[in-house]
């Protein structure tokens, strides 16, 4: 019996090792009312402050307002963190939001609003934990209030009045209103009405191409993916986009009327082919660094033109005039005394340029192998490695190559610096 007890001990204890670190937080809630949004926190025991995720800039405390007079958003060491005015600990706070777009640097907007009053809400935003937040922190309890004429879309399912979630990692899309999504070729969409009938027939003609390439390319998708298209008005005159993707779903949101002007058709299905790329990435994009980005977005722009060229036919040389200027942007801000991480920290845009230069020598050279489906093959065994525990970096991106062809690849600036007409198979 003795060891009986010993045993559930061990495995307890092993039980709550392997948890994640626990963020303090009962449950996280946001509230949508006719008087607009809230969010509560409510904690497991009381806390001096709690503290964000994610603070790209100090916005929260001037778009959250605090119902209680005590309680405060400011800012420490580079966080922003809810604290008492007064120092006293708390368990429970409450913040009236104001549930308008807004652009935040290298993060997504919490509220992405559709022109018929539906919202798109970005969880991530809404992470938070009792002191301090640490990379061991991964889950938060989530849960929605609706008031009874609008539904949540969440993980592809529609809820209605309260429900609860376990969140997590980069947080998720979530959508309330009333426009009902629709479910054609492997996606589920909710676009836009106000968007132009141009853009919404072009999307609802070439998504299922797209998506029946990748199919063909990277295999099945497990999940059946989101894809958001918005667009709400903006005080100011400012217009713009913003686009981006999380596990499973793509979101795209135009703001300002000057916005649905300007939209260039093939510019967004382009948008919506290097994103669709990175949902069929799996678990090669999953544990990517950022520091390395250039491999998963050098293959998603190579992906995306590979569907291009495929459909345009071989007359197209889209491909190889994108290789070409995306090899004279990278070499003009890549000087050869610097590491290539060191300039991808500076001028992010070279993840793209150069990602491409060198996805392109690949899948060229993987076609000269006889590896004929060239970068899409070399993803698949890349993120076969990364299951078997190898690290999402180039050294196991190389190691794939190798496995592929026999040989080892060329560094990363040989394979910038090879002269492109050579490089560029149809
Ligand atoms: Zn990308």
């Amino acid at each position: 019996m003795r060891y009986f007890i010993a045993i559930a001990a061990i495995v307890l204890a092993v039980l709550l090792l392997a948890k994640p670190d626990a963020s303090g937080i009962q449950l996280i809630t946001l509230a949508k009312s006719e008087f607009g949004w809230t969010v509560t926190y409510s904690l497991s025991e009381p806390t001096d402050r709690l503290m964000f995720v994610r603070s790209p800039d100090r916005s929260r405390s001037e778009r959250w307002q605090p119902l209680d007079s005590n309680v405060a958003i400011s800012w420490q060491d580079g966080n922003e963190v809810i604290t008492t005015r007064n120092g006293e600990p708390f368990d429970e706070v409450s913040f009236a939001l104001d549930a308008t777009y807004v652009p935040l640097p290298k993060d997504y907007a919490p509220f992405s609003p559709f022109s018929n009053g539906g919202m798109l809400v970005h969880t991530g935003r809404f992470f938070a934990c009792a002191n301090t937040c640490t990379a061991n922190h991964h889950e938060w309890p989530m849960a929605m209030q609706l008031p009874t004429d609008d539904y949540l879309l969440i993980n592809g399912t529609r809820q209605q009045g309260f429900f609860e979630w376990l969140d997590r990692d980069s947080g998720r899309a979530i959508y309330v209103g009333k426009q009902p999504p629709e479910h054609f070729a492997a996606l589920v969409t909710l676009i836009d009405p106000a968007l132009p009938q141009s853009l919404q027939y072009g999307l609802v003609s070439e998504l299922p191409m797209i998506m029946s390439y990748f199919t063909k390319q990277l295999g099945s998708l497990t999940q059946t993916p989101m894809l958001f298209a918005s667009y709400g008005d903006y005080q100011g005159g400012y217009y713009g986009q913003q686009g981006g993707v999380l596990p499973n779903q793509i979101f795209m949101h135009w703001y300002g009327e000057a916005s649905l002007e300007n939209i260039n058709e093939e510019t967004t299905l382009w948008f919506f082919a290097h994103e669709i790329a990175h949902l069929f990435q799996g678990s090669g994009l999953r544990y990517s660094s950022t520091e390395e980005a250039w491999i998963h977005e050098g293959a998603a722009e190579m992906m995306a033109y590979l569907y291009t060229d495929s459909k345009l036919g071989q007359s197209s040389d889209l491909l190889s005039t994108a290789v070409q200027e995306a090899q004279q942007k990278c070499t003009a801000a890549w000087p050869i005394s610097e590491t290539f991480v060191a300039v991808g920290k500076v001028d992010f845009r070279t993840h793209y340029t150069c990602g491409l230069v060198a996805n392109a020598e690949l899948h060229a050279q993987l076609k000269a192998n006889g590896i004929d489906a060239g970068i899409f093959t070399l993803w698949q065994t890349y993120s076969d490695l990364i299951q078997q525990g190898e690290p999402a970096n180039s050294t196991t991106y190389f190691a794939a190559f190798k496995q592929l062809t026999g040989y080892a690849s060329m560094t990363l600036r040989q394979l910038i610096d090879r002269p492109v007409s050579m490089t560029v198979a149809p």
